[in-house]
């Protein structure tokens, strides 16, 4: 068993952000990274909107800001362990125990900011066609696409932005989205529309992804008319929310009906002593800068709380 103050569950903006306040407070944190160092970002591309880095001649990309945070958190004597957390006890604590594959900490005080995972279709050849055309990142898989012809599904920013980076490798990006109204922010609409190479599919859903061997096909319906058909494409992006990743938490925190940690304004769980940041407990912002703002909050309150009972 590891002694600790305090331990970080979870090494994106918010877990980052959480490591650099606390070893900054002198309080010698353990970030344990989960399996992708920077999270999410780490599979973004360019950031346009994160506040006081921009740079048209040569925008951050999510891997830049990674590598800036984790130094910065390096610097002032955070520690990273390159883990997956497996189980926590946060009932019988403080002392807090968390598990890996490979190690047990027990801490003063934890930070839980594990994220939130794309979600998938639910269709028949999705599973079967991860990897084979089936991706849930353009950033990491577009580059394989050049000059072929993809489908991308959803309306939301992710799914816009996306297909924009996409057009710099595939022929034609065709949007498959529910409705004939997009979600997606005014600005990212606009360069879509904008955009020769994308094209839209409205008011349909993919009810099936085939191939042989690698994706060849969709099966589409239109959900206003019920009317069916066929799509060739070489790749599926699917963009169509995240879900937490807070299934190591069930029975240790309490959660809303769709498994994010339920946090007060001052980032605290139910478990005093145990704090939530980043999109673990935010369903509603989703950004760099509020993870990055929560994770700040989270850290300071468990300074004040460590401080407090010492
Ligand atoms: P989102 O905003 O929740 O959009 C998900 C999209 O997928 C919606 O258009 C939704 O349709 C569609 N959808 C959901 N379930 C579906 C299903 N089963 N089948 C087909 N379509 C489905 O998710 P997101 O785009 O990942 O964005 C999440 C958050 O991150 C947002 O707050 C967004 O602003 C933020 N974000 C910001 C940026 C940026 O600022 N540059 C970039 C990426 C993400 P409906 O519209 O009909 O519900």
């Amino acid at each position: 068993m590891q002694k600790e103050r305090v331990v970080i569950i979870g090494s994106g903006p918010a877990g980052l952000s959480a490591a650099i306040y606390t070893a900054r407070a002198l309080l010698n944190p353990v970030v344990l990274t989960g399996v992708q160092l920077g999270g999410q970002i780490s599979l973004t591309s360019e950031v346009e909107n994160y506040p006081g880095l921009f740079n048209p001649e040569a925008t951050p990309t999510g891997p830049d800001m990674v590598e800036l945070m984790r130094r910065q958190a390096e610097h002032f004597g955070a520690r990273l362990v390159y883990e997956e957390v497996t189980e926590v006890d946060f009932r019988h604590g403080p002392p807090f125990t968390v598990k890996t594959h490979g190690q047990t900490f027990s801490a003063d005080a934890v930070i839980v900011t594990a994220g939130a995972s794309p979600k998938h279709l639910e269709v028949p050849g999705e599973t079967e066609y991860v990897g084979r055309g089936v991706s849930y990142c353009g950033t990491c898989d577009g580059f394989f696409f050049r000059g072929k012809d993809v489908a991308v599904v959803g309306g939301g920013d992710s799914a816009l932005e996306e297909s924009i980076f996409l057009t710099k490798f595939a022929d034609k990006v065709t949007i498959v989205h529910r409705r004939d109204e997009l979600r997606a922010g005014p600005t990212l609409q606009k360069r879509a529309f904008a955009n020769e190479k994308i094209g839209f599919v409205w008011d349909s859903v993919i009810d099936a992804i085939e191939g042989n061997g690698v994706v060849q096909n969709v099966k589409l319906r239109n959900l206003k008319t019920g009317a069916a058909g066929d799509m060739t494409v070489d790749g599926v992006f699917i963009f169509i929310g995240h879900y937490p990743n807070s299934k190591f938490l069930v029975d240790e925190l309490a959660m809303d009906e769709h498994g994010y940690v339920i946090t007060d304004e001052f980032m605290r769980t139910n478990v005093a002593g145990v704090y939530a940041a980043g999109e673990i407990q935010d369903p509603h912002y989703r950004q760099i800068a509020t993870s990055v703002g929560q994770g700040v909050a989270a850290a300071m309150q468990l300074e004040r709380w460590l401080a407090a009972k010492e």
